[in-house]
């Protein structure tokens, strides 16, 4: 492993002198897996190559993305097209009309939309668009799921029952956390509670549909419509973070899948086709409180960015033929039963979990529905395993608490190969 590593390995120690970690975004670092970063050098289709010139079946797809695959045809064909013109103007252009068209027409829930640059600032302007329509300060939101690292969101829930504004960071203030409510994902009554008590002061609830950053946890049958039901009956917005779900779980995304009418929705990741967008939307009476029509300030010199929007539209309309989500379910189905078959062979009894194309592996024997029961795995063990399927040309997410992505570029035999991988690996962790 270290020899095949070689130039990454040297590229990594190059990399910590000049950038916090190595790594431009925490993850990537390989911390929670006791490794260092692979670094790549090109993708195509379902495979990514590293600078030791190694291949790997890429299950991270740029962490949810690239639903299409690495360098799709039509989407590099449109980003060759669009970089012809220019790379930004900092002034309308007719393609940002067209994504936000297709965008809304997508999501019966959503009229207007405002398309920023990340997943990040999607839901930091939606917190403060809740904030600005309601009146309201305090917002809602679920252990273990991850909205961006905007302060108001980076609060860390406790392991009891109900977490008030403890910062998960330094450089949080107290007096921001303080109005952020933490509670357990899919405990109606908890949430019911802390309505009862303070539902007056909510402005807004914020979820991840189906929460994909504490590995994946599906929601209860009932859970979200009873949330819709609690938000409306107190005048609080519902906001969904669709960042990862969004045109994954369902073209338009969870909400969907799951038949619920958000007030809001943050959208990230697949609308951007592997370029950075984000984008948040909803109810035109609210949306229309947005600067320039309304008063909540929010702007961007590359928000709305051509190339972006570019790779953002080839993308969508892609995921418009004709069943291209069966493809995805049936493709991850197959995943799933082959992890199941070979952990089982191994003598492992393990938990997954799976919504369409998200799936996680908990090693844990537990059912996991929250972030307490998610946090029961063995990370140790998942650390090992990541490790044996590295070896074995499958890059999964160096992190228990991530999802696996499927795309259409992996075939049926990138499929096999993944799970003969792990009938290897789940039997060396045994
Ligand atoms: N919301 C969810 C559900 C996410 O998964 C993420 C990122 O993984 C974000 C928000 C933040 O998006 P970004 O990393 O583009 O800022």
């Amino acid at each position: 492993m270290q020899e095949k590593l070689k130039k990454s390995r040297q590229l990594y120690s190059e990399a910590e002198k000049v950038i916090p970690g190595g790594v431009n975004s925490p993850v990537r670092a390989f911390k929670s897996v006791g490794s260092t970063p692979v670094f790549i050098k090109r993708g195509q289709g379902a495979l990514i190559e590293d600078v030791d010139g190694n291949t790997y079946l890429d299950y991270v797809g740029s962490w949810g993305p690239l639903v299409l695959g690495h360098r799709h045809p039509k989407v590099m064909e449109a980003l060759h097209q669009c970089l012809e013109q220019g790379t930004s103007f900092g002034a309308p252009t007719e393609l940002e009309t067209e994504l936000a068209r297709i965008i809304v027409d997508a999501l019966p829930a959503m009229d207007m939309v405002r398309l920023v640059n990340s997943g990040t600032e999607a839901t930091m302007s939606a917190i403060r668009l809740a904030r600005g329509y309601t009146g309201r300060d305090k917002i809602v939101k679920f252990e273990g799921c991850y909205h961006g690292h905007a302060d108001f969101l980076l609060i860390k829930a406790g392991s009891g029952a109900l977490t008030l504004g403890v910062p998960t960071s330094p450089g949080v203030p107290q007096s921001t956390a303080e109005h952020t409510i933490t509670v357990p994902f899919n405990h109606l009554d908890i949430l019911r509670k802390v309505f009862e008590e303070t539902g007056q002061e909510i402005a807004a609830v914020i979820v991840e549909p189906v929460p994909g950053n504490m590995g994946v946890v599906p929601p209860l049958p009932g859970y979200l419509k009873g949330l819709r039901a609690l938000t409306r009956e107190y005048g609080a917005v519902l906001i969904i973070d669709e960042v990862m779900t969004g045109f994954r779980s369902a073209y338009g995304g969870a909400q969907v899948l799951f038949d619920i009418e958000p007030d809001l929705t943050c959208l990230g990741k697949i609308i951007g086709g592997g370029l950075p967008v984000g984008a948040y939307g909803g109810k035109r009476e609210i949306m229309s409180q947005v600067a320039p029509s309304g008063p909540v300030y929010q702007a961007g010199t590359l928000s709305g960015n051509p190339l972006a929007v570019t790779a953002g539209i080839a993308t969508l309309k892609i995921l418009q033929e004709e069943g291209v989500y069966e493809e995805l379910e049936t493709k991850s189905a197959q995943l799933e039963k082959g992890l199941r078959e070979a952990a089982g062979a191994a003598g492992l009894n393990l938990i997954f979990k799976r919504v369409g194309s998200m799936l996680c592996t908990f090693f844990t024997s537990d059912d996991v529905y929250d972030f307490e029961t998610a946090t029961r795995s063995n990370t140790e063990q998942y650390a090992h395993f990541f490790k044996l399927m590295l070896d074995k040309g499958v890059y999964l997410a160096p992190s228990q608490y991530e999802a696996a992505f499927m795309s259409l570029a992996h075939t049926k035999e990138h499929i096999e190969r993944t799970i003969e991988a792990a009938y290897h690996s789940f039997a060396e962790v045994a």
